[in-house]
C-alpha cells in the first residue's frame, strides 16, 4: 500500500511540475510578446515624433505672429509632455525586466552637475525660478561609475522640483558623507519651495504610478512613473533614495549613492575650455531621411557648418576629405550600416577622422546593441527625437569647445548671441 501511494505521489508531483512548466512558458512568451511590443512601438512612435518635433522647433525659429508663436508654444508644451509620458511607459517597461544602467565611465562629477544646471535653467526660467548649484568642495577630479544613470536620476528630480515649485528657488547640493579613499559614499539633495507632499503620501511617492490628489495630477500631468524609476536605478546603483517635505513648504529629495574614485582622465574634457564663439565648427551628419536631415540642420545650421552625407559610402568618401568635429551617425542607413561606417572610420590608420566623435542617432536605443557600438569606438548615442537639449548636452560633452555656439533653448536667443558673435 505504501508502495502504491508513492507511485500515486510520484505521478501527481510529475503532472504538476509539468503544468507549472507550461504556466511558466507562457507567461515568458507573454513577457517576451510584450517586450517586442514595447520596442516596435518606440520606434514607430519615436520617428514620427522627430519630425514633428523637429518641426516645431524650426517654426519656433522662424518671423511669427504673437498669436502663432503662443500657439506653437502650447503643441510644444504638449508634444513634449508626450514624448515625457511615451518615455517613462517605455523606461519603466525596461526596468521591471532588469534594471537597465548605463555603462560604466570615467567621469568628472563637477562636470556633470554644472552640465545639468546649465540644462534644466531655460526652464526654470521660464517659471522665474532661480536655481543653484552647491557642490562639495572636496569632490574628487575624477569618478568611475554608471554617469547616465546618476544623471538620470538627478535630472527627474531637478524636472519634478520644477515642475511643483510655482516661485522662489530650486537648488541642488552635493556632499561628501564618507566611505574611503578608493570608494566614496555621496549625497544628493535636490531641494525646492514649492507645493511639498502630504504625510500619508510620502510613503508610497516611489510606488509605480503614484501621484498626490487628482487636483495635482490634473494641473501637473505626469505618469507617476518617475519616481518609480528613480529609485529602482538607485537601487541598482547600490544606493538609496528619500525625501523630507512638508505640505505648502517644499520637498527635498535625497539620494546617496556610492562612487569609485578613479585615477583616470575623466572621459569628458572640462567645459568652457577653449572659445573662439567667431568659429564655426565642422560638423557631419551622416542620416539618409530629409525630415531628421532638416531637424539637426535647423537646429544647428546657423552657428555651425553642417555637412550631410545621406549613405555611409558619402560618409567615408567625405571622411577621407575633412577632419570634423563630431559626427552624427543615424544606424539604420541604406546599405552599409551606421555600425560599419564607424568601424572604418575608427580602423583607417591614417584616416583624419579616426579620433573624431561619433555620435549614434537611434530611434530606439531599446534595439541597439549599446555594447557593439562602443566595441566599435562609438562614443555615444542620441535617442530620436533630437531636442535642442539633447543635442546641446551631448555636443558639450564631447566637444567643450562647443558649449558657447550651441543654439540655446529660447528663440530669443539667436538674436542676441548673433549680436555677440
Ligand atoms: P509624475 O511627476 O510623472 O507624476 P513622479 O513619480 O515623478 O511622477 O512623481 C509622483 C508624484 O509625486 C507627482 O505626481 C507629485 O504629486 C509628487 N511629487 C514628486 N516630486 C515632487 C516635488 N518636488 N514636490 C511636490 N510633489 C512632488
Amino acid at each position: 500500500a505504501i508502495q502504491q501511494d508513492r507511485d500515486q505521489l510520484q505521478q501527481m508531483v510529475e503532472r504538476r511540475t509539468a503544468s507549472l512548466r507550461r504556466a511558466k512558458e507562457a507567461a515568458e512568451d507573454a513577457n517576451n510578446a510584450k517586450s517586442q511590443f514595447l520596442s516596435t512601438m518606440s520606434h514607430e512612435i519615436r520617428t514620427p515624433m522627430n519630425g514633428m518635433l523637429g518641426m516645431i522647433q524650426l517654426l519656433e525659429n522662424s518671423p511669427l505672429q504673437t498669436q502663432q508663436r503662443e500657439h506653437i508654444r502650447v503643441l510644444h508644451d504638449a508634444t513634449d509632455a508626450l514624448m515625457e509620458t511615451f518615455d517613462h511607459v517605455l523606461q519603466y517597461g525596461r526596468l521591471v525586466e532588469g534594471a537597465y544602467v548605463s555603462s560604466e565611465t570615467h567621469f568628472s562629477l563637477q562636470e556633470l552637475l554644472q552640465n545639468l544646471v546649465l540644462l534644466m535653467t531655460p526652464g526654470a526660467e521660464k517659471k522665474t525660478l532661480t536655481i543653484s548649484l552647491s557642490p562639495a568642495p572636496e569632490l574628487a577630479r575624477c569618478y568611475f561609475g554608471a554617469a547616465g544613470s546618476l544623471r538620470q536620476i538627478l535630472t527627474n528630480l531637478l524636472a519634478n522640483a520644477i515642475k511643483f515649485t510655482d516661485s522662489g528657488d530650486v537648488s541642488l547640493r552635493c556632499s561628501l558623507e564618507g566611505g574611503s579613499t578608493s570608494t566614496q559614499q555621496l549625497r544628493f539633495e535636490v531641494q525646492d519651495s514649492g507645493i511639498g507632499i502630504a504625510p500619508e503620501l510620502q510613503h508610497h511617492i516611489f510606488d509605480r504610478f503614484t501621484q498626490a490628489d487628482e487636483s495635482i495630477t490634473r494641473r501637473f500631468g505626469g505618469t507617476g512613473l518617475g519616481l518609480a524609476i528613480c529609485k529602482e536605478l538607485a537601487e541598482a546603483l547600490g544606493g538609496q533614495i528619500g525625501l523630507v517635505s512638508k505640505e505648502g513648504q517644499g520637498s527635498t529629495f535625497w539620494l546617496r549613492i556610492p562612487l569609485t574614485v578613479s585615477d583616470e582622465q575623466p572621459s569628458t574634457a572640462s567645459p568652457l575650455s577653449a572659445s573662439d564663439p567667431s568659429a564655426r565648427r565642422h560638423l557631419l551628419l551622416v542620416e539618409d531621411v530629409e525630415i531628421n536631415q532638416q531637424v539637426v540642420i535647423g537646429l544647428l545650421g546657423e552657428q555651425h557648418r553642417v555637412t550631410i552625407a545621406s549613405d555611409g559610402q558619402q560618409a567615408l568618401q567625405l571622411c577621407r576629405q575633412h577632419r570634423f568635429e563630431t559626427i552624427l551617425m543615424d544606424m539604420h542607413l541604406p546599405g552599409q550600416s551606421g555600425l560599419e561606417v564607424s568601424e572604418s572610420l575608427r580602423t583607417d590608420e591614417n584616416g583624419l577622422n579616426r579620433q573624431t566623435p561619433i555620435i549614434a542617432l537611434t530611434a530606439n536605443i531599446i534595439h541597439e546593441d549599446k555594447q557593439r557600438c562602443f566595441d566599435v569606438g562609438m562614443n555615444d548615442f542620441l535617442s530620436k527625437p533630437v531636442t535642442p537639449a539633447k543635442l546641446k548636452s551631448l555636443l558639450i560633452k564631447h566637444v567643450p569647445s562647443l558649449e558657447n555656439l550651441i543654439e540655446a533653448d529660447k528663440p530669443d536667443d539667436r538674436a542676441q548671441r548673433s549680436d555677440r558673435s
